[in-house]
């Protein structure tokens, strides 16, 4: 078969299998048939870059960077909805409307999803262009990472019109959102408050191979444009669905503003059950013509409103205010409530975020106080009803000793929470930081897990990480929930963790501000733990993205003498403290001062490997092409927008074979 028939069908058949899966919810084939394939369509589009198509199913994965996001304005502006909150508010609505248009008016009911507002440009089927709302007239040109969400179609099917935009909402589900937490929580870093805020910020970030990774979906609920030949919104929503959009099928029509309440009431109730956000129905007159007469007031369209649910809140008792003590030390105050139900769900306790949160609020045992389930999965409290306050009730006063190990408090300048200081005598810092050092992405350490840990502190067994390594099969059997076999393979898992190279030895150390990145910044610059020790603040800020921040954290680690002794345990037991032979041969200074992009897909070598070697032979990698960019190492489906700005620079292109001999 002709190679360019057979890409375009690997193409077609991927795109339909990505419609099952993420439209339908529906998939046709297993996860593992469709990575072939799509990896199949990969390498064929890397041999044949002639047959490069920017939508093809293979773009998906990202990989484009975006540092400043081209401001684009909206074709057709963007409006907000005027808000309603009662019946009253409705039919109020429905009076003014009747004034202005004849005849009859049905209404379209849709649900109000809480996420990001987005407006995708179609041309020939082809999506052309993703923008943020913005301030309504102009917004954020987000196409990359737009393009990376499965839900949204690169290519349409079906009777489309020529040119046309869509708008909708970009939402991340609620699984997905509690899993990226999960992921965050277990290292060791703060989870993301609400799906909504995460959404949006996903749209921002400026590696779209990251967006890649989050579960964003897309749902759509607006056609815009001229000529679209359709009559109703009801009609357009079908259509929508009909070209390979997600659409959601809880629309329904209604004649009058009673039939509208049905649906309002249904959802009120019902809409705790939806795998994502929503926070009201949008009513809608139905048919476009009388849209297009009742037209729009300066902020608003006059025929649409949207009708906001009421937040679920309830009043309950504050019975008592307890602080729990993070890995890192952080305090963090937890109001328990007299249990009352909300949202479904039976509420106990609500953070109290921190000291000012609690002045704030003037927050009081006793009280009662209204809690409130919104966008947030954690309950909260809004307020305090002083109506029903106790005349004995006297003022929080925040603690100012650890509850666990009974510390004076700190709390550092600039920073909302306060924090306990015994690094190495309080329970939970030295449960939390063993925790983090056997994490996945630390030291990886395979047959321990976080309550065993936990276990293993509180018998007095362990103290600190060093301490892992003396461990025996038989101090360990004994622990409940433990066998023989169960406790071989911890034996064999912590020792298998000697291996682990020193870049992620020095993140599972715990280091406050010293992330995965700071950690591979670090340990790449000085190479061993002895070298980092003893340097100064100075020493470490002239490191490339090491700020005064981590650098007083990091001399304050070694300044530790517990720290440092721990340490010496760890080389002793064999755990690499500097970069391995093994990491070092290969490493030159043939690239240095020079400022290389990388861009495209590659058939000998992965991107990431060869990012490494230009790292390794002392070259800066960036991300965007300047004037102070050396030259570009491009494979195949290099953007065309790239080609142009390296050509107006007359910046070099070459491919990874030529670099490679350019190394050699
Ligand atoms: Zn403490």
């Amino acid at each position: 078969m002709n190679i360019k028939q057979h890409i375009q069908n690997l193409r077609n058949e991927l795109r339909e299998h990505n419609y099952n899966y993420y439209v339908l919810d529906n998939p046709a084939i297993s996860d593992y048939d469709f990575d072939i394939k799509l990896k199949e369509l990969q390498e064929l589009e890397a041999k044949y870059p002639e047959f490069f198509d920017a939508n093809s199913p293979t773009q998906r994965v990202g990989g484009e960077v975006t540092k400043n996001f081209e401001t684009i304005a909206h074709e057709h502006r963007m409006y907000s909805l005027d808000n309603s909150y009662s019946k009253e508010d409705l039919q109020d609505w429905e009076i003014r409307i009747k004034k202005l248009v004849d005849g009859g008016i049905q209404y379209t009911c849709e649900l109000k999803y809480d996420g990001a507002s987005i407006s995708l440009t179609y041309e020939n089927g082809l999506l052309v262009k993703a923008v943020t709302r913005g301030d309504g007239f102009q917004g954020d040109n987000v196409t990359a990472n737009v393009k990376t969400i499965k839900s949204v179609p690169l290519q349409l099917k079906g009777d489309y019109p020529p040119k046309f935009d869509i708008r909708g909402e970009i939402v991340l589900p609620f699984d997905g959102f509690n899993k990226m937490n999960e992921e965050r929580i277990e290292l060791g870093e703060e989870p993301y408050r609400n799906p909504r805020n995460t959404a949006s910020g996903s749209l921002k970030l400026q590696d779209s191979a990251e967006v890649a990774k989050r579960p964003l979906e897309c749902l759509l609920y607006n056609l815009t444009g001229s000529n679209l030949g359709i009559q109703t919104q009801f009609e357009s929503l079908v259509k929508a669905r009909e070209w390979g959009f997600k659409v959601p099928d809880t629309a329904k029509l209604a004649s009058s503003i009673d039939e509208v309440f049905e649906f309002i009431n249904y959802w009120n109730v019902h809409r705790h059950d939806l795998p994502y956000e929503t926070d009201g129905v949008v009513v809608k007159v139905n048919n476009l013509q009388q849209q297009e007469e009742l037209g729009h007031t300066a902020k608003a369209p006059r025929w649409a409103m949207a009708y906001k649910f009421k937040a679920e809140q309830v009043s309950t008792q504050l019975n008592s205010i307890t602080y729990q003590v993070g890995r890192t030390g952080a305090i963090t105050p937890v109001a328990n409530l007299e249990p009352v139900e909300l949202a479904g769900t039976t509420v106990k306790r609500a953070s109290l975020h921190n000291a000012d949160q609690i002045e704030k609020l003037d927050i009081r045992v006793g009280d009662e106080v209204f809690v409130e389930k919104g966008g947030e999965i954690i309950p909260k409290i809004i307020a305090v009803d002083f109506t029903k306050r106790k005349p004995d009730a006297g003022p929080t006063q925040y603690i100012t000793h650890c509850p666990e190990c009974n510390t004076l408090l700190e709390r550092l300048e600039g920073e909302a929470k306060h924090f306990c200081p015994n690094y190495n005598g309080c329970n939970p810092q030295i449960i939390g930081r063993i925790q983090h050092y056997i994490s996945r992405k630390a030291m990886d350490i395979d047959g321990l897990g976080g309550e065993t840990v936990a276990l293993l502190v509180n018998e007095g067994l362990i103290n600190n990480y060093s301490d892992l390594y003396e461990l025996t099969k038989e101090q360990v059997m004994p622990l409940e929930r433990m066998a023989e076999k169960s406790a071989e393979n911890l034996v064999a898992g912590i020792e298998a963790s000697k291996q682990i190279p020193f870049e992620r030895v020095l993140f599972a150390l715990g280091i406050r501000f010293v992330g995965e990145t700071v950690a591979k910044k670090l340990a790449k610059h000085y190479k061993s733990i002895d070298a980092i020790a003893i340097a100064s603040e100075e020493d470490l800020v002239n490191v490339d993205e090491i700020g005064i921040k981590i650098a007083q954290s990091v001399t304050a680690f070694f300044k530790d003498e517990k720290n440092v002794l721990i340490l010496n345990r760890l080389k002793q037991f064999g755990v690499q403290l500097e970069i391995s032979a093994n990491q070092l041969i290969g490493q030159t200074n043939i690239l240095k001062g020079q400022s290389i992009v990388v861009t495209g897909v590659f058939e000998s070598i992965s991107r990431n490997d060869l990012k490494k070697l230009i790292e390794d032979n002392g070259g800066k990698i960036s991300s965007s092409i300047s004037s102070k960019t050396s030259y570009i190492i491009a494979g195949a489906n290099m953007g065309p927008s790239k080609k142009d700005k390296a050509e107006n620079l007359n910046i070099s292109i070459i491919n990874e074979h030529e670099f490679l001999q350019k190394l050699n």
